[in-house]
């Protein structure tokens, strides 16, 4: 059953496309030195560009990125400022980067090419002789990086190197044709696969970890494993010693490093190759100082080893105590949702990077410190999945970012409820305020990081459709709407589906899709393959609009309620009918509806509820059950939309001259997303003058 539903949902997607599938492939061979006194790279490329498309192409369009870095004239800059961020703007040449040295030939003769008339960061380059369907040719150039400081992916903190982003590289040529693209902050890559031979020279004492596995690397595998067994000794340590070591590491490598940077004939160096095929994209990091951590995970169902590595710096090891348990738990749940893990290696490094919590290349993360433990895990986990949501899901990130962000976002709350069934979606933000102080202590994860965000810009109505290119969205929608409003209707999705389904969606989406280039109307067509009905609200509604969802309780009568959705999205929604004692008394999912409608209930129901899990992403959660039982609550917590929640809190803030500080507590309910109103009321006690002092406010939206 499932090889004639992959080859159904292949056939249709390519019948969508209205041409047979083709996919370019481009094999890279480049040597590169890293100099860390002037913090460059002196580099030579060698492509193998292979045109499997019907069309003869005259010219192919090459990413020039670290150009991004060289004025404020670069889209990256003009994004960058147009955010409000002036940081790159008005920063030094020193800090700045470019690429040049550029001379690309073809056996020997240079090739004519200009930059984009808008992008500095990307290039046409003439092809001699029109490259006829099937032919290959081979480019070569050299290429010299002035990289910048870690302004978004790209760049060094001191010795601490990130490079990506760094060579020369043609862009996508697809069923869609030409996809030139400048670098972006905001909005990420589309990349071609094929295979990448990259010879690295830089100073033997680095620690480096890349995409793919070292050719003849025996030796500084070698050397890892020592470093990763120090390591290992180090955590075996009590907590007083082992903090203690941690100090001397980072004070004694800070001297170490400056001895290191002096006369450069006394350096040692190393030449190191890594390889690696179906991949999209060559990133490499590295650090002379990081603690080196090893692990492994089995693939279920294979003999095959998965090595995982995780490099750090002294100063965050206590926070990164279990990183290698966050990349095998990512790498065993990501190769269960979506399918095996092929690569031979899965990396965390922690970086500097100030794009984001974490960025992801093939086979390799950079993750910047979370706040607490989960949160760690969390961007570990995002940035592990991103291998199989953009690494084997080739997609166009540029311009259909859900389908990596929103995807990936989803499958972090189906890891998140896995791993810990019993924590009842909650997620630790600061451990002494929710372990040590007990405040919003069952906060949910999908609530909090994806529920919050979508309301707040949907309920004012700022919020945009997912489906739009990254660059025209505004930076809070991008997160809030890409990454948010896709996770949490994929997680509704599955509630209405089942999870059965959507493992059979996404085994099938992988096992077409890997080592593709899918759109969204191939995973559209995936999804119809598995539910050809009543898919319409998810796949056009959710994606293309901004129509939101406000199911509420009319009333509740003699075997009958009276239900309305306020909004114009209707999905469908589970209702649950539940006697005087609380008891489920039925429960079913009601096909979606916009305006009002009656539904039949057993005669004995005393309240009912739609969508009794929560899950639904609706404006107002507390309009979903007829009744609301009473909760009080200290200070706040995860909100129960089925009870009536009010929370309260000592309130000391109400000092002025008159009063001095009166005593008194502060109740509060709504206020958060999920209600549409709020009420507050502080009554205090004036001891100064001995009366009532208090104050309150409701307010309705
Ligand atoms: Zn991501």
């Amino acid at each position: 059953m499932k090889t004639s539903f992959l080859a159904l949902g292949l056939l249709m997607a390519t019948l969508h496309a209205g041409q047979p599938y083709f996919q370019q492939h481009v094999s890279y061979d480049i040597t590169v030195k890293l100099d860390d006194e002037h913090h460059t790279l002196s580099a030579r490329e060698s492509l193998v560009y292979t045109n499997h498309s019907p069309d003869t192409l005259s010219f192919i369009w090459f990413h020039l990125w670290p150009n991004a870095y060289r004025n404020n004239e670069s889209a990256f800059a003009k994004q960058k400022f147009s955010q409000g961020s002036t940081r790159f703007y008005f920063s030094s040449e020193e800090e700045r980067g470019y690429i040049d040295s550029l001379d690309f030939q073809i056996n020997g003769q240079s090739l004519s090419w200009e930059f984009h008339p808008e992008w500095n960061d990307v290039a046409r380059v003439h092809l001699p002789a029109p490259l006829a369907p099937g032919d290959s040719v081979t480019i070569t150039t050299p290429f010299f990086v002035k990289l910048p400081v870690v302004f978004s992916r790209l760049g060094h903190t001191g010795k601490h190197y990130e490079i990506t982003q760094w060579y020369p590289k043609p862009a996508v040529y697809d069923r869609y044709g030409w996809h030139p693209m400048p670098y972006l902050d905001m909005g990420e890559f589309y990349s071609e696969f094929g295979s990448f031979d990259v010879t690295i020279t830089l100073p033997k004492e680095y620690r480096i970890m890349a995409t793919g596995v070292l050719v003849d690397g025996e030796e500084e595998y070698a050397w890892l494993d020592s470093l990763s067994q120090v390591a290992d000794s180090l955590f075996a340590l009590d907590k007083k010693a082992f903090k203690q070591a941690m100090k001397s590491l980072q004070g004694g490598r800070k001297r170490s490093s400056k001895s290191e940077s002096g006369d450069e004939r006394e350096r040692q160096w190393k030449t190191l190759h890594f390889h690696q095929d179906r991949v999209h994209d060559f990133a490499w990091f590295a650090d002379p100082k990081w603690l080196v951590r090893k692990g492994e995970l089995w693939l279920e169902d294979s003999t095959r080893r998965v090595t995982l590595w995780s490099m750090f710096l002294p100063k965050n090891a206590e926070l990164w105590e279990n990183s290698v348990e966050y990349l095998h738990d990512a790498g065993y749940w990501y190769s269960k949702f979506y399918g095996p893990y092929p690569y031979q290696h899965i990396t965390a490094v922690d970086g500097d990077l100030s794009a984001g919590g974490g960025m992801e290349y093939p086979n390799i993360t950079v993750i910047s410190s979370g706040g607490s433990k989960d949160l760690l895990e969390m961007v570990i986990m995002h940035e592990v999945g991103h291998n199989w949501v953009y690494g084997i899901l080739g997609s166009n990130e540029r311009d259909h970012a859900w389908m990596d962000e929103g995807l990936n976002e989803y499958t972090n709350i189906r890891y998140w409820e896995k791993k810990y069934p019993d924590r009842n979606r909650a997620i630790q933000f600061s451990e002494t305020l929710q372990e040590k102080w007990h405040i919003a202590e069952h906060v949910r994860m999908d609530w909090a990081m994806n529920y919050l965000g979508y309301i707040s810009r949907a309920l004012p109505g700022d919020d945009q459709p997912i489906e739009l290119t990254s660059s025209r969205f505004d930076r809070a929608n991008y997160g809030s709407i890409i990454y948010g409003k896709t996770a949490i209707f994929s997680r509704y999705f599955q509630e209405i589906v089942g999870e059965d389904v959507i493992n059979q969606i996404y085994h099938d989406y992988y096992e077409t899709w890997k080592f593709k280039h899918p759109y969204p109307e191939d995973f559209a067509a995936i999804v119809r393959t598995h539910v050809p009905e009543g898919v319409d609200w998810y796949l056009k509604d959710v994606f293309q609009t901004t129509n939101t969802v406000d199911y509420a309780v009319r009333s509740l009568g003699q075997g009958r309620a009276r239900l309305i959705n306020y909004g114009s999205l209707a999905p469908p929604v589970p209702l649950a009918a539940y006697d005087r004692e609380g008891q489920l008394l039925e429960q079913r999912i009601l096909p979606g509806f916009t305006g009002e409608q009656e539904v039949a209930v057993p005669a004995s129901t005393a309240r009912i509820a739609l969508d009794p899990a929560q899950r639904l992403p609706d404006l107002n959660l507390d309009n979903n059950f007829s009744r609301h039982p009473l909760k009080v609550q200290f200070l706040f917590d995860q909100p129960d939309y089925s009870r009536r929640m009010v929370y309260w809190l000592p309130w000391l803030f109400g000092y002025n001259t008159y009063n001095r500080l009166p005593v008194g507590v502060m109740v509060y309910s709504g206020m958060v997303p999920g209600y549409d109103y709020g009420i507050s009321l502080v009554p205090l006690y004036d001891y100064v003058h001995q009366t009532m002092a208090g104050f309150g406010t409701v307010k309705k939206t």
